[in-house]
């Protein structure tokens, strides 16, 4: 059923990994497989096989052509360095090319313990791993860029958290698993050729277009390349309500993908200070902070390249320095055109910054519900039967009253009609979104041997700009009695 593994990370120097295999588990059982995923991945689902799918996505077979290994890396930790992190309880089993001929890493989740698993059992908990699952697929089908989840697998054994919970694995599809803690890696130990070959693999493999660049502009350009990426994915986080909860280092992926789904979660009412992490008791990944994290994250990235972007340090931090100070402007204009596709506009007009800005403020003074509020504003382009749908989302209106003036005389300005307003609001406002509490409540019937919720959840999600008949409880923020405060990973 594989397609064909072909090898590249495991072809780089050894020290960029440690080989391992997967530690067998005890019972495994499929519980989630992506069909289409699989399909784009060129598997051969004909001769699809459950037990041997099971014994495959726990690591209790290693499929042919694979070379599983754990990879290497440090990374900031809340801002703390630590030289040697890695893959803890992760292995790669190799790529695969796809139908689009891109390369795709396979890598298996809570597959017992690495090298590199310091005190951690190697394991992953069914909860965080049904999580991983919803959330990085409710991601890709709003477009915005993920690692993807191809398999969900029970292990038969427990694994101990607050509580003895049920184990599982999953099996993360990603353009790449090389992070901004991967560069770190190999600049904490002054081993710049290790910085430079790990470099030459990226530009490879995710920014080809930067091969034709003379040597002495190509690193630069990687670092300028790696920010717009960067920029334009917490931007459309941003735009959706996302909350990574984790962004260290070593989880802000060089491909330019969202990974690692711990702790995350969806604002519900509209607070730039929302934090739903357990761990990050200070709110230093607080929804609000995202944006300027990200050039944290980056600043550490230019650090691991300066001795391959001059020979000179001075020269290299100087240039180095300038890109990065570039990035909130490159931030605000990723964010701008996020808000104005929210907003239903196409023209670019001075004003429209500011704006989005104040329906913002409309939405924190209201308490607003962020995912429904821009919904319900397709319906206001469209009717003025949507505005009493709108205000009831809100438990303080007049800000919004004076923003809607301002919004209905640039809509004016679009020179289209009020129809096509409506459907471009709604092909980029999602409906459905995962939900807190919705995905607690699919991880927990699930705990109970029951996965039909996190099934229908599953469904729903894939199609997140849909109107789904039947399914409004998926909609709707939490009740009090169903808030979610805290997320754990
Ligand atoms: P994360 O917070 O998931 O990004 O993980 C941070 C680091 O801790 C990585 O090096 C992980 O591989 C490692 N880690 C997380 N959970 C475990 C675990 N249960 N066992 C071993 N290592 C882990
Ligand atoms: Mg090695
Ligand atoms: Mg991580």
């Amino acid at each position: 059923m594989f397609s064909a593994f072909t090898l590249h990370y495991a072809r780089l120097p050894e020290r960029f990994y440690e080989h391992f295999d997967p530690v067998p588990v005890k019972a495994p059982e499929l519980v989630a497989f992506n069909r289409p995923l699989a399909e784009e991945l060129g598997f051969d689902l004909d001769a699809f096989d459950t037990d041997q799918a099971a014994a495959w996505f726990a690591g209790n077979t290693v499929p042919p052509g694979a070379e599983p290994l754990a990879m290497a890396y440090a990374g900031h930790q809340f801002g703390n360095f630590v030289p040697r992190l890695g893959d803890g309880r992760a292995v790669l089993l190799g790529e695969v090319t796809d139908r689009q001929g891109r390369l795709r890493d396979i890598q298996l989740k809570g597959a017992g313990r690495t090298p590199f698993s310091r005190g951690g059992d190697g394991r992953a908990p069914l909860g965080p791993v049904l999580r991983e699952y919803l959330v990085s697929e409710a991601m890709h089908a709003m477009g915005i860029p993920t690692t993807r989840a191809l398999a969900a697998v029970t292990t038969g054994e427990r694994v101990v958290r607050r509580t003895p919970e049920p184990g599982g694995v999953v099996t993360r599809v990603a353009s790449s698993h090389i992070r901004v803690g991967t560069f770190q890696y190999f600049a904490a130990r002054g081993d710049i050729d290790g910085v430079r070959t790990l470099a030459d693999h990226v530009i490879d493999r995710h920014y080809p277009e930067l091969r034709e660049h003379p040597e002495e502009e190509r690193y630069l350009a990687l670092l300028e390349a790696v920010q717009a990426r960067q920029a334009a994915l917490v931007a459309r986080w941003m735009g959706v309500g996302f909350i990574h909860g984790v962004m260290n280092t070593d989880n802000t992926a060089i491909s330019g993908e969202t990974i690692d789904f711990g702790p995350c979660a969806f604002m519900e009412a509209y607070d730039p200070r929302k934090v739903f992490s357990s761990i990050d008791e200070g709110g230093r990944y607080a929804y609000g902070n995202q944006p300027g994290i990200i050039q944290w994250n980056l600043a550490r990235f230019a650090e691991t390249l300066l001795p391959l972007i001059d020979t000179e340090q001075e020269r290299a931090v100087e240039r180095a320095t300038k890109v990065i100070e570039a990035y909130p402007g490159q931030y605000e204009g990723e964010w701008l055109a996020v808000m104005r596709a929210k907003l239903g506009l196409v023209r670019e007009e001075e004003g429209d910054g500011e704006l989005a800005d104040s329906l913002l403020e409309a939405l924190h003074a209201g308490r607003a519900d962020f995912t429904l509020s821009f919904r319900q504003l397709a319906d206001v382009a469209e009717s003025t039967e949507g505005r009493q749908a709108l205000f009831e989302l809100f438990e303080r209106t007049e800000p919004l009253e004076t923003w809607l003036e301002l919004w209905q005389a640039r809509l004016a300005r679009e020179d289209v009609d009020a129809a096509t307003i409506a459907t471009r609001m709604r092909a980029v406002n999602p409906l459905y979104i995962p939900r807190n509490h919705k995905v607690e409540e699919a991880l927990s019937a699930a705990y109970q041997g029951d996965f039909s919720p996190f099934e229908t959840l599953r469904e729903v999600l894939a199609k997140p700009f849909e109107e789904q008949p039947g399914r409004e409880a998926y909609t709707l923020p939490a009740e009090p009695s169903e808030q979610v405060f805290r997320t754990f990973c």
